[in-house]
């Protein structure tokens, strides 16, 4: 472990850490620190000053420790090293005024800041985001010509900013005449106020006016920011009015923000889209790409059995990854179920107990649908047999609180494959066949009762 490259060990406890902290948090104390070559065992860090470190070694001394080597002394081997800012030489200063002041457009100091592993080609499809992503599509592609505005909603972590960026990407790349901006609601009321402050709103207007594309991330913090509203919406109909691009994120629908109405009525003007929360499928197939990205070898059952706890955001589940990535790297050994339980309890989502088994549900399988207990579990794979065998398995699915593995194992050994692809055709199936909802709606009946 020892010997291990310095950088990456630190990239690991990073990437660690960035999950564990607020962003604001990371922003400040994490992000501003450099990894300097060393030779030796000792990690040397540049810091900016010496409250960085303090702060690392207040708070962060256990995780530190977890990732790098320690001393005897129990502390983290590092080596701290304090940049001063170097005091601005004089001709720096001579060089930096009059380009500033000679600016007549202070935005376009303003450069398009966008996440780099936001883009169409990391973005994993499933049922949930297809539409929202072939509607980020078509807008990158036609910006102005398509939908407009784009309104993208739902929930935290579900890859709106990821959209956001990539149109952002995909724009500057091959439309490089469009003057482009992707911002927080934040940033522009922050934007705001530092130029109101100045008394140079105007050039601000003129500035947001002229582009040909606005990305504008989490509006849902225009809410209840009357003044800012009011601007925010100017500019949005100017922009609209020339047929100029707008997409909007939020974690809401538009009628659902505490907006004006004349705010609301805009947004809903163009394509509204809702990200859903991605389908088992999905989540595992994210998980592989992104194990893949990492080269963390991640074997399929483990992709479920993660897949399958954590389900409801898709930045919980890299977390998940990235724990696992580095505990697994740092112990030297393989991912395997046990060190996913071990390392992962806290992020794993307890689903609520309850009390239904495999077994009661076959005996009920069997007897609604006059089937010999013995066959269902047995093997064969007679109609008679094998349907009413898919029935228990989508009710297994549905009602027992087991991962697909477990599930698996008590219908005699099958594969989670098995399971899933029954209960898919039962499912798909349910939506038009009457008796088959009767019969399931009684199976549910008499196992909840
Ligand atoms: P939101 O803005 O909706 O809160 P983000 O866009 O920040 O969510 O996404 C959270 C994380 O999950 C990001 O790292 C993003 O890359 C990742 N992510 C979300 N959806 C997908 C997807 N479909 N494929 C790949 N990565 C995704
Ligand atoms: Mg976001």
């Amino acid at each position: 472990m020892l010997t291990r490259d310095h950088r990456e060990t630190w990239s690991l406890f990073i990437e660690f850490i960035e999950e564990k902290c607020s962003s604001i948090e990371f922003e400040n104390w994490f992000a501003p620190i450099q990894v300097l070559p060393s030779d030796t065992d000792e990690i040397h860090l540049e810091v900016p000053n010496i409250f960085v470190r303090e702060y690392l070694m207040d708070n962060y001394k256990r995780d530190l420790c977890a990732f790098l080597p320690t001393r005897s002394d129990g502390d983290p081997a590092i080596h701290f090293v304090i940049n001063e800012p170097k005091k601005p030489t004089h001709s720096a200063q001579v060089v930096e005024l009059p380009t500033k002041e000679s600016h007549d457009d202070p935005y376009s100091n303003h450069s398009l800041k966008l996440n780099q592993f936001y883009q169409f080609s990391n973005f994993i499809e499933g049922p949930s985001n297809q539409f929202v992503k072939s509607a980020a599509m078509g807008v990158a592609t036609k910006p102005g010509r398509s939908y407009n505005p784009l309104f993208i909603h739902g929930g935290v972590g579900l890859g709106k900013t990821h959209l956001l960026h990539a149109i952002g990407h995909y724009v500057k790349e091959n439309h490089k005449k469009l003057r482009i901006q992707c911002i927080t609601t934040e940033a522009f009321i922050n934007d705001l106020v530092d130029n109101l402050r100045n008394k140079s709103v105007d050039r601000m207007k003129r500035f947001y006016r002229s582009l040909d594309i606005l990305l504008v991330d989490d509006i849902q913090f225009l809410q209840s920011r009357l003044n800012f509203e009011e601007e925010f919406c100017n500019t949005f109909e100017s922009l609209i009015n020339q047929s100029k691009q707008i997409v909007i994120t939020s974690d809401k629908p538009p009628g659902q923000l505490k907006l004006s109405e004349r705010m609301i009525a805009r947004m809903e003007w163009g394509l509204v889209a809702n990200i859903g929360v991605p389908d088992l499928e999905t989540r595992v197939a994210i998980l592989q790409h992104k194990a893949e990205q990492k080269g963390l070898r991640l074997p399929n059952q483990i992709a479920f059995f993660i897949a399958e706890h954590i389900f409801n955001n898709v930045r919980q589940l890299e977390g998940a990854l990235n724990r696992l990535s580095a505990y697994t790297r740092l112990m030297g050994i393989e991912v395997t179920e046990e060190v996913v339980e071990k390392t992962l309890s806290e992020l794993m989502e307890q689903i609520p107990q309850k009390k239904i088994s495999v077994e009661s549900i076959l005996k009920c399988v069997a007897t609604i649908f006059e089937v010999r207990l013995s066959d269902l579990r047995g093997t064969s794979r007679t109609k008679d047999v094998a349907f009413p065998r898919q029935v228990a398995m989508y009710l297994a699915k549905e009602l027992v609180n087991e991962s697909l593995m477990k599930l698996a194992t008590a219908f005699g050994g099958k594969t989670h494959s098995t399971l899933l692809h029954a209960w898919k055709k039962i499912s798909g199936q349910l939506e038009k066949d009457e008796t088959l909802r009767r019969q399931i709606h009684m199976a549910r009946r008499n196992l909840e009762a």
